[in-house]
């Protein structure tokens, strides 16, 4: 703990100084920056190579911290009282008044938001007086980072500072809900649709692709760069198997995503898997038929998106 204070104290440090950290949170880990500077947002797009039309989330501590900068709604506290902190991000109208720069919201008058539950995230959020803006901590179009080790290998030395915090533990990123208008999931992701709606009481769009272009909507995302093939029952002799029911046979290039055909334990496994197959240097990842429900959905909304890189 000692070392962590020392850390978050570190990484205040490069944040005011408009520099890049990496964070650990629930989800994935995301590389942040101070959300009011231009020049601490236009460093996020450069090392990540994003486009500059993508929007970013923006982390808050608390509702007192997000007021500055957000219009609030009934649905929007409703669903902050059940679900944050954590894995849910919400799309809200931005206030005229706020500091949040253009960057972030590619000029436009909405602004996603997300409150972490990971600790250490949490201490460094309630320490800075700034939001943080903090996309996944990946080049663009690749796989996202659950644990420091792997942001390391995203960015190297171009990233000064990356905070310790374990292995994700929910291993994909955040639900995305838009409150503009009705209210519509734009991105499947940490927290169940299905629970949301149940949650809410009402029927629950989900929008697939909106109008504005972001990455969770992007055709190729979310990819080893590897060719990638689902709904598999036999694979090729060299191919990278990835499956989630046990078999009675235990080849080297089976990967498992869960131990007991666990739909969430196999979301949190996923990117990891996933980056310890590219690093085994296979060619090409087939996969077995995911149940299409719950994490199953998320998993299969992520694998899609991969096995559109030919
Ligand atoms: P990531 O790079 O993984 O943090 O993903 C960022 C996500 O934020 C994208 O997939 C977008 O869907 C979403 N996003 C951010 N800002 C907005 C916005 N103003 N309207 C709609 N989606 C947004
Ligand atoms: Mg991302």
């Amino acid at each position: 703990m000692k070392n962590n204070l020392s850390n978050i104290k570190k990484a205040i440090k490069y944040l005011n100084k408009n520099e890049c950290v990496g964070i650990p949170t629930e989800t994935v880990y995301g590389l942040a920056a101070n959300a009011y500077s231009s020049i601490a947002t236009a460093k996020i797009f450069k090392l990540k190579k994003r486009p500059k039309k993508n929007p970013l989330i923006v982390h808050y501590f608390d509702l007192k911290m997000l007021e500055k900068d957000c219009k609030i709604n009934d649905i929007f506290l409703r669903l902050y009282k059940e679900y944050s902190p954590g894995p849910i991000s919400y799309i809200l109208k931005i206030k005229k008044k706020s500091l949040i720069s253009k960057n972030v919201t590619n000029n436009k008058n909405t602004l996603a938001v997300r409150f972490p539950s990971h600790k250490l995230t949490r201490n460094l959020l309630k320490q800075l007086n700034y939001p943080l803006a903090a996309p996944s901590a990946n080049i663009s179009t690749k796989i996202s980072p659950v644990s420091k080790k792997d942001v390391k290998e995203e960015f190297g030395k171009k990233l000064n500072m990356i905070l310790d915090g374990g292995q994700s533990k929910i291993g994909v990123e955040s639900t995305i809900i838009s409150l503009i208008n009705k209210p519509k999931v734009l991105r499947l992701g940490g927290i169940p649709k299905h629970q949301i709606k149940k949650y809410l009481k009402f029927n629950l769009a989900y929008q697939k692709k909106s109008k504005i272009k972001s990455p969770g909507q992007e055709k190729i995302h979310y990819s080893p760069h590897i060719k990638l093939r689902l709904n598999i029952k036999n694979p090729n002799k060299n191919e990278a198997f990835i499956l989630i029911k046990k078999r009675k046979k235990m080849n080297t290039n089976y990967f498992y995503l869960s131990k007991k055909n666990n739909l969430k334990e196999a979301a949190k496994n996923l990117y990891k898997t996933l980056r310890l197959i590219k690093n085994k240097k296979f060619k090409s990842i087939a996969v077995e038929k995911i149940p299409n429900k719950g994490f199953g959905e998320v998993i299969n909304d992520r694998l899609k998106r991969a096995s559109n890189f030919k």
